[in-house]
């Protein structure tokens, strides 16, 4: 009996180890769409615990759109209109996020004295395949450092573009910290942002934000090439039921993550 309880184990064993693909962390998962986000749908039904369950780096926001989102190391921080990032609880719900198990494939230096445009080009350069997912870790020291948040909003909510009409800007000198970002492919746009995304957290843990612009002192930067994709849609939020989802957004996302 003993030896058929163990028999019966392992070939549990072995059947879950075929029906595991190789590489399940080099999965980006994603919340909802960016048209929704765009769209105003700014409450969604995921918590946090549940996007942990799914990564432990990665960038979006909180409910209500109560600023912007950075997860660093399994930690969520979230940057208020005063600038400081807090912390917040696990049972925080999300209505947009982009996340994954990041393990480094590539590490380089990132060259001294580059814009944010400059890395872009330098990027675009070394990942070569554009149609792959890339996460995007940058750590290093910034002779400048600008960031905006969003403040929460009431409803009946506004579009986004006319909330970031009010975004707090933020401007750091001689800042260290990491660059949490992804590139995305180009035929992505309407769910989640084509090219690049970068928020930014100091080393201190104290101030962050959606990054609008930079200058590097020096830095290191790690990819991390992801193949696989997971989007969740929210089932109980009415207004992403109704929405229309399919309208041409670039335009107005450019203005919000741009300006
Ligand atoms: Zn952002």
């Amino acid at each position: 009996m003993k030896r058929t309880i163990l028999f019966l184990f392992v070939l549990v064993l072995l059947v879950a180890g075929c029906a595991t693909p190789a590489k399940r962390t080099d999965t980006v998962f994603q919340t909802s769409t960016i048209n929704a986000l765009l769209a105003g749908i700014y409450d969604g039904d995921v918590t946090l615990r549940e996007v942990l369950e799914n990564g432990d780096f990665g960038l979006g926001t909180y409910n209500h759109l109560a600023g912007e989102m950075i997860l660093y190391e399994s930690q969520f921080y979230q940057i208020k209109p005063d600038g400081s990032a807090y912390r917040p609880v696990l049972s925080t719900k999300t209505p947009y996020v982009t996340v994954c198990r990041f393990k480094a494939d590539e590490t380089f230096p990132t060259p001294e004295g580059f814009s944010m445009d400059d890395v872009k080009k330098f990027l675009d350069h070394r990942l070569p395949n554009h149609n792959l997912f890339y996460a995007i870790k940058i750590t290093g020291v910034f002779k400048t450092m600008k960031t905006r948040t969003i403040v929460a909003q009431k409803k009946p909510y506004p579009p986004l573009k006319e909330v970031v009409k009010h975004q707090i800007v933020f401007h750091m000198k001689e800042v260290a910290g990491t660059i949490v970002g992804f590139r995305c492919p180009e035929y992505i746009k309407g769910i989640n942002v084509p090219n690049y995304h970068f928020h930014f957290i100091s080393k201190d843990r104290k101030r962050g934000g959606h990054v609008l612009g930079f200058t590097l002192r020096k830095g290191r930067c790690e990819i991390d090439v992801l193949n696989r994709f997971l989007m969740v849609l929210p089932t109980g939020v009415k207004e992403f039921a109704k929405a229309n989802l399919s309208k041409d957004q670039s335009k107005a996302l450019k203005r919000v993550e741009q300006k």
